[in-house]
């Protein structure tokens, strides 16, 4: 079976679905995106994020071309498809097509792609043995509460951060992380406290970390929204990052050394089973 893609209004296979030259997604990097988790055939927290979507094109000014009702059910359908039951649904809007100029285009139409990746999350290797971040500067522009396609500086954070042998790259601004190049960051004090850091335009404001953080306070975890610098986390009793293609996932090292004694914390664990039961009885989080 052709892998099935959405592309403006039609589900057809990857080979056929072409883009115009010039779309401004293609020449400016024009657009937004979102990536919604699958588990069982199911959206995870899919509201959240067709909220989060909203307001990314109500920033950059792109008109929303669906309702959530539409949203939902072209995503279903694209799901259904292509009959993934696990693995990550990501769908983006650009700006549309239009003579290259930097001003925004008079009758450009939104144009709309999404495509579905298998991918095992529940039982996911690196969950059970966790994974190596490393640190690097955060180079980023000044509006990542904006989830845009414009993802050089993550891609090449990442890269790096691959290179010296990690999974992830956290970044770091004045000595204080902010996040990771795709991903929440998290650490728990040694008095057993999840540290997270505020909500402000220096990071993207992560659907998995804010069910996360609901998930805490409804069983009694402590947190603190703050920063946290480097060396905190080096100091770490347990480190972990969240996303919608991840869930919850252990960090067992930071440039090289081990988070405490280098195995997946307690907490991490729990909390990443909190997760997964919210994610299989997800009417539990809307109560
Ligand atoms: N921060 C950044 C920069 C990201 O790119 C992502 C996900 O792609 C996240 C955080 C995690 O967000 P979510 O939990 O909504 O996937």
């Amino acid at each position: 079976m052709s892998r099935i893609v959405f592309l403006n209004g039609s589900f057809l296979p990857i080979e056929e679905a072409k883009v115009p030259f010039m779309d401004r997604g293609f020449l400016f990097g024009d657009g937004v995106y979102e990536g919604v988790g699958v588990l069982d055939g199911r959206l995870i927290d899919n509201e959240a994020h067709l909220e989060r979507l909203e307001r990314s094109l109500g920033e950059v000014r792109i008109p929303n071309p669906y309702s959530r009702a539409e949203w939902t059910h072209l995503q279903e359908e694209l799901v259904r498809r292509n009959g993934m039951t696990e693995g990550f649904i990501y769908f983006q809007v650009t700006r549309g097509v239009a003579e290259r100029d930097f001003f925004f285009p008079e009758n450009a139409e939104p144009t709309v792609a999404m495509f579905t990746q298998a991918k095992a999350i529940a039982n996911a290797p690196a969950a059970e043995k966790g994974i190596a971040v490393v640190t690097v500067p955060d180079m980023r522009w000044q509006r990542r509460d904006i989830k845009s396609i414009n993802l050089l500086a993550q891609v090449l954070s990442k890269q790096a951060a691959k290179e010296a042998g990690a999974q992830e790259a956290w970044l770091v601004e004045d000595g204080f992380v902010t996040e990771g190049g795709s991903s929440s960051a998290f650490i728990v004090t040694r008095e057993g406290s999840i540290v997270v850091r505020p909500l402000s335009q220096a990071i993207l404001p992560g659907i998995t970390r804010k069910s996360l953080l609901w998930l805490s306070r409804e069983s009694g975890i402590a947190l603190e929204e703050r920063r946290f610098t480097v060396d905190e986390a080096y100091a770490a009793a347990e480190a972990f990052l969240t996303s919608a293609s991840n869930f919850v996932l252990p960090v067992v090292s930071i440039d090289g050394r081990p988070v405490a004694d280098g195995k997946p914390g307690p907490i991490t664990q729990r909390l990443r089973q909190l997760y997964l039961q919210m994610a299989s009885a997800p009417a539990m989080a809307a109560e």
